[in-house]
Formats: C-alpha cells, structure tokens, sequence
C-alpha cells in the first residue's frame, strides 16, 4: 500500500510537514512480514525547538478562543478521522502489528468517539460558581490552559495514545507537541493532518518523529514546555519525571502495569475462561491493562487451567491484514525476544508451560510472532508475576481464602487495572475498595470508554487520560478574588499594624 505520510515522512509542524535536519531516518517496519513500511526522518532538538515555537506561537489565540470554537474543530476532526477510517486501520495494523479486526472495531472507532468526547467536553469546562467565601470579597474561580504541553506515546496504541495525550489538551485550550514511540508514528502523522483539514490553526498540533533519548529527552526539558504528559514505561518514565522536575514542570504520568485478575470460587466459570483469554491476548498481550496474573480460588483452580489452555489453543496467529487473524505479531523482533526470555526464565526457575511459549515457525517465522502462553507453578515473588512483561503470556497462581486473593493482587509495585471475578455482591464490593488500582472491573476486563477516567495508582504513575477527570490534569485553577468592601482600612489589617 502507499501512505500519503511516504510523500512526507517526517515531522508535522505548525500546520506542516517539516524536513528533519538531523540527517537521520527510520524505518518503519511491518512486524507481520520484517518488510519496510516508510522512512521517517527523525526529528533532532532543532525540529523539537520549531514545535514547541509554533505551539507557544498558537497558544495565545487558541487558549483564548471560546469554547464553541474549539469544539467545533473537534467535532469537525471526528468527521475527518470518520472519513479516514479504512486508512487510519490500515496503517495502524501495518505499524502496530494489531489484526485489522483490533483496528476496525476498537482502536479507530475509540479514537473517534473519543474525538467527538471531548468535542462536548470543550464546552463544559466548568468552576466554581461566583461566591462570598470570606464576607468581605467576592471569589472565583477560572479554569485556564496551561501552555505548551509536551507528550510521549508508547508505541502499543499509538492511534489512541495520540487522541489521548492531544484531545483533552487542546479541547482545554493548551497548545501541543507529541513525540510518538519511534516504532509507530505514522497514524500519529495522520491525526495531525487530519487536525489542519479539520480547521485547526497552525501549530496547535505538532508532532515531532524523533528518537525518545533525543527528541523526547529535548521536548521534556524545553524551558517553553510547561507540562509534560508521558504514557509509556515505568523505567522511561522515571527519567522524564527527573528531566521534566529540573524546570518545575507540570506532569501527567501513565506508565507501567501488571493487572490482577482474581475468580472466587462463585465465579461464572465459563465467563472468566472467555475473559481471561480476551483480557491477557488483546493486542498480543501488549495492552499496559492486559490481564497478566490471574489467582484463581482453589476450588476453581483446575477446571480454570484447563479452560484457558483449550480456548487459547484456538486463538489463529496471522498476518494483521487478514480478516480472521485473531493476534498479530509482537511489535518488534526485539519484543518477541523479551517476551520470550520472560517465559524461558520462568520454565528454568521450575514453572510449567501449560501452552504456548514457542516462537512459531513456518510461515510466520519471518514476523515477531509469539503464540499465547498460559504458565502456571511460578512464585509470587517471581519476575514473570511481578514484572511488566508485554506478551500474550498469562500466569496463574491459585489462592484459599478471600483475604489471600486480594493481598496477592495488591503484591506488585503496579496499580493500574485489575478484575473480580464473583456472583456475590459483598465479595465484589470488598474487592473494588480493597485492590489498589486506577481501575477495577467486575465479571469483566479490559472495556474502556471516553467518559471515564483512565490512569493509575502506585509505579503505575498519577492523572488521568480520558473523560472530563483529564481537564485536572491539563488546565491550572486560578482563584480571582475581589474586595467587597471598597473600605481602605481592612479589618484584617491590625494584624499588620494598629489595634483596629
Ligand atoms: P517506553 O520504552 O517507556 O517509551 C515510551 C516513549 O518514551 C517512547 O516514545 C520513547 O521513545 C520515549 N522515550 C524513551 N526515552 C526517553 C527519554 N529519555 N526522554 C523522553 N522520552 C523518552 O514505552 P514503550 O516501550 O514505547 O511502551 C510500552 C510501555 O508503555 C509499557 O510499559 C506500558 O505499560 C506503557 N503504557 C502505559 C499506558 C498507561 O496508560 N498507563 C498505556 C500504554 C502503554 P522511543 O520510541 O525512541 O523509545
Ligand atoms: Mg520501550
């Protein structure tokens, strides 16, 4: 297939694409196939300093135009990116390795509906009302935009992460530069695109396509960059927060996880096996909410191991082009490796690999591919249990007591997502209070949606993505207070001199 991002690849600045001088590239690969996809010009801190300039240039105008008007570009990008759809799916699934039927039915209509969110969203940015707080004044409260935000994506959504990290942003009035994951940047190039077609001022959109230790390590200490928002890698992560701290920068953190997925023992069998499977597979395992652990009540245990192992024997491996390819290939050959010495080390350390754990051959040994895998008999304290790992790879640990379920699912540093499984009220409504995490679902795992919030708990970082929650993130709260008095001898003031 031909991109229009062929013709242009490189970085999107100020309404346009911009040639990189850093004399660098980047291919873009097809982890289906290893074949090239486009070659991407690397942006280096000259490009990253064009970005932040235009978005601080935009700033002024954008955060200062009414509500209706920002959400009218917003409303008219939903109907760009509807019109792109088969496009955007494409190339998502070509760069991302995600099956086409991901795409089609999840990562582009998510985007859009969250698109058109935050199109109502713009214009329900809301304060306290006017008050008399004190007697003697009148106080209030507005909600301004914060400036120029810098973002990083990861490369596992990087459709969504986009919409993501720009779409509260800009609805609230800040201007924007994102640096997608160096793997995945071509639909983050098209959304931009798509935000000039739809009637945005040049520089409100920027998106620079460069390396994370260059560009992103540039962007993230930019004295004209006053917050950073960052969705990636606990590890990652910490080094932005200590770049981004040495400028006192705004930050937004969604990093790690390693979500517990937890059946007692009235639990609906039949759903958790569908679930489990669904919740540990989704996009080949690489979903930073992806059921990784499941504790399973003993008397369950058994019929729960055998279930999974059965329905992930029916998963089809596949090229992300072809219709009925249920998981695509891992993101990269590097990632397959990773994947792979998790598994290998856990067999080593005395685990059993109920099913999977092979790197498939034949036809699809040319792609990243890796074949789901189910290991039971791992440690608590293992690095398989309590390491984010990124893979079609679910590891089951059984449990006696309801008190012992919960204590495991808490035992991570993460606390991003996690699930309960059980047909009793009072079980569920213990869990979702005790489990330490930015999400909890009940006889469920993984559904998202643009009016709820998404973010985590503990090294799973702090703020939220999505819903109105986010405008905390991006808008600082100004308290405006006036006297009331218009006396020039307040009585507070003999506190400073004077008895009255
Ligand atoms: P990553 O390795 O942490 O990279 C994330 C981004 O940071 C990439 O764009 C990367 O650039 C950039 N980066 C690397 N070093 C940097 C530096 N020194 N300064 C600034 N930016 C830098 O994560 P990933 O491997 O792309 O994605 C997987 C991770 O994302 C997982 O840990 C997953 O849990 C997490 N994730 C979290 C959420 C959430 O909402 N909590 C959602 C999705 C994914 P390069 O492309 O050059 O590496
Ligand atoms: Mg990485």
């Amino acid at each position: 297939m031909t991109f229009r991002v062929n013709e242009g690849g490189q970085s999107y600045i100020g309404g346009r694409y911009v040639s990189s001088t850093s004399g660098q590239t980047h291919n873009v690969v097809d982890p289906s196939t290893g074949e090239s996809l486009a070659t991407v010009e690397l942006a280096g801190p000259a490009e990253v300093d064009l970005a932040v300039a235009a978005a601080k240039a935009a700033f002024g105008d954008w955060s200062s135009a009414t509500p209706s008007t920002r959400s009218a570009a917003l409303i008219e990008l939903s109907r760009v990116l509807a019109n792109r759809a088969a496009e955007l799916a494409e190339v998502e699934s070509l760069q991302a390795g995600k099956p086409i039927k991901l795409t089609t039915e999840f990562d582009v209509p998510g985007t859009i509906d969250n698109v058109a969110f935050f199109g109502g969203a713009a214009r329900n940015l809301e304060g306290k009302a006017a008050g008399e707080y004190s007697g003697d004044h009148t106080s209030m409260i507005r909600r301004e935009a914060i400036g120029v935000v810098g973002s990083i994506a990861p490369w596992n959504y990087p459709l969504q992460m986009a919409g993501w990290k720009i779409l509260p942003a800009v609805a609230a009035g800040n201007t924007i530069v994102l640096k997608p994951a160096e793997l995945t940047p071509l639909t983050s190039l098209l959304f931009a695109e798509a935000c000039t077609e739809a009637g945005f001022p040049p520089g409100v959109v920027n998106v620079v396509t460069g390396r994370g230790s260059v560009a992103g390590q540039h962007l993230v200490g930019h004295p004209d960059v006053s917050m950073v928002s960052f969705t990636g890698s606990t590890g990652v992560g910490v080094q932005v927060m200590k770049t981004a701290a040495e400028s006192a920068k705004r930050m937004h953190m969604e990093l790690g996880g390693k979500a517990p997925f937890v059946v007692f023992d009235d639990a609906h069998l039949e759903a958790t096996v569908h679930g489990a499977v669904a919740g540990a597979l989704i996009n080949s395992g690489q979903d930073c909410t992806a059921a990784t652990r499941a504790y399973v009540q003993r008397p369950l245990y058994d019929a729960f191991v055998a279930g999974v192992a059965d329905l992930m024997r029916t998963v089809r491996l596949g090229p992300t082009l072809d219709p009925s390819t249920d998981q695509g290939p891992l993101v990269s050959m590097r990632q397959q490796a990773s994947v792979a010495g998790f598994v290998e080390r856990a067999r080593v350390d005395g685990a059993k690999i109920v099913c999977g754990g092979q790197i498939p051959g034949g036809e699809l040994a040319r792609g990243a591919y890796y074949e789901p895998t189910l290991v039971t008999g791992a440690s608590q304290d293992s690095e398989i249990v309590q390491q984010e790992l990124f893979g079609p790879v679910l590891v089951v640990l059984p449990f006696d007591t309801d008190e012992e379920g919960l204590r495991l699912a808490n035992d991570t540093p993460y606390g991003l997502a996690a699930s309960v499984w059980t047909r009793d009220v009072f079980r569920a409504l213990r869990a979702t209070r005790e489990i330490r995490s930015g999400c909890v679902w009940v006889n469920d795992h993984i559904p998202i949606i643009s009016e709820m919030p998404h973010g985590g708990y503990k090294a799973s970082g702090f703020g939220k993505d999505m819903s109105t929650y986010a405008f905390d993130e991006y808008t600082n709260v100004k308290h405006v207070m006036y006297d009331a008095t218009a006396v020039a001898r307040k009585s507070w003031h003999r506190t400073i001199f004077g008895d009255r």
